[in-house]
């Protein structure tokens, strides 16, 4: 059993489509095991991308990903962070898998509607940068 961290993007929460996508998260049978809604402030978000500091999209990515709520998501199963990514599908839309979510609701390559963990380490990094551990379900 793992956990990931997934993330609704300020596009989809101003979309109304929390709804959707949680839906199609527990129709993969991933389980929700802690759930937020909150909106990043500029030096939040600037440390959450931090590993992206000085790449030309950086500061487009703060403005967006500080534009609105967000709702950031404890999601858990087996291979949930690869599960969670195959979910997501590829950063770009346009070269995403049909049947992804970025595919059908990203509208480029940063507003993508979702973030996912891209590894068990980050996630459990990711994770604790938005939950309590009194705040995630316990795995089974
Ligand atoms: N991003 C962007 N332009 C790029 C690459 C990434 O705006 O050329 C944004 C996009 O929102 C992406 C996020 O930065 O989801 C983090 O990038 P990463 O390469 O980690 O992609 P991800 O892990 O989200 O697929
Ligand atoms: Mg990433």
């Amino acid at each position: 059993m793992a956990n990931t961290l997934g993330i609704i993007k300020p596009d989809g929460v101003r979309r109304k489509l929390v709804g959707k996508i949680i839906s199609r998260i527990e129709t993969a049978g991933l389980i929700i095991r802690g759930l937020r809604v909150l909106k990043l402030s500029r030096s939040e978000a600037e440390k959450f991308y931090a590993v992206h500091e000085g790449k030309p999209f950086f500061n487009s990515l703060v403005d967006f990903m500080t534009s609105g709520p967000i709702v950031v998501m404890v999601i858990g199963g087996h291979g949930a962070v690869e599960r969670w990514r195959d979910l997501m599908g590829a950063t770009d839309p346009a070269k995403s898998r049909y049947n992804t979510l970025r595919r059908e609701f990203g509208t480029s390559v940063e507003k993508n509607v979702v973030h996912g963990s891209d590894a068990e380490d980050t996630a459990k990094v990711e994770i604790s940068f938005f939950f309590k551990e009194k705040d995630i379900l316990p795995k089974e």
